[in-house]
């Protein structure tokens, strides 16, 4: 199912020095050919790391706008993160599903405007633990995937982002076997309401609490086809060593 594809979500952390460190570790970084690297900085520091890192490593935003820039305080627009090099952007992230208030349709909306200005989109799903443990979690990704669904006309720039919250920076990682389950359901999903054809193309990557240590067995999982990863992200070698772990 398509390339490897890893992305590092730097979330709201760095500053210019410690950036600059960081871009050089990834610049030093033995990177296996044949995965897609992606790193998602601040907004304030996607010049900066355009600027100075290798082409290798292609650049998201960590969020967008919904539609076209103008009056909208303190929003960043989809055209503005192309006019600075973004080729992603991160989409439906649980902290912003879950701290700042994003909303199904609004986080689809977004991502059909990312889409039809031609930027890929990472589209973040994932069930909290109380919903884990009502044994809700197939329902709660099915619903966040219809609300994609329904608002973008193609699935080709997509990459699927699971990620359960209860993982998410808690270094509680999913096992293996949990990830590949809840990977196994979201592309029956889109099997079922999208295409075969997109079930089986679609990239679907697993984030929470992925380390140096655990990617390993994790990148064995027959459904597992990459990882978004946060904390771990913020260290040049570990992030090389997860970019490297399908081989
Ligand atoms: P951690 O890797 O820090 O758990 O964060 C995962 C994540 O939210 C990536 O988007």
């Amino acid at each position: 199912t398509g390339k490897f594809f890893v992305g590092g979500n730097w979330k709201c952390n760095g500053t210019k020095d410690s950036i600059s460190k960081l871009v050089s570790d990834l610049n030093n970084a033995k990177l296996e050919a044949d995965v897609d690297v992606v790193v998602a900085p601040p907004f304030v520091y996607i010049d900066q790391v355009k600027g100075s890192i290798t082409d290798r490593i292609e650049i998201s935003a960590q969020n967008s706008w919904v539609g076209k820039g103008g009056a909208f305080t303190g929003e960043i627009s989809v055209e503005q993160l192309k006019d600075l090099g973004c080729k992603w952007v991160i989409l439906g992230h649980s902290e912003r599903r879950h701290i700042i208030g994003e909303k199904d349709d609004f986080i689809g909306k977004k991502a059909a405007y990312a889409l039809s200005e031609g930027l890929g989109v990472i589209a973040c799903v994932g069930e909290l633990l109380e919903e884990r443990e009502a044994g809700k979690t197939f329902d709660v990704c099915y619903q966040q995937l219809k609300a994609f669904a329904d608002a973008v006309p193609s699935w080709d720039n997509i990459v699927i982002a699971y990620e359960p919250v209860w993982a998410i920076g808690t270094g509680k990682v999913a096992t293996p076997q949990q990830a590949q389950e809840v990977h196994v359901a979201v592309r029956d999903w889109l099997k079922n309401n999208v295409s075969a054809e997109v079930a089986s193309k679609i990239r679907i990557i697993y984030g929470g609490s992925v380390n140096g240590g655990n990617c390993a067995e994790l990148a064995k999982q027959e459904d597992i086809d990459g990882f978004l990863v946060g904390g771990a992200s913020l260290k040049g070698p570990e992030f090389a060593t997860i970019v490297n772990s399908a081989t």
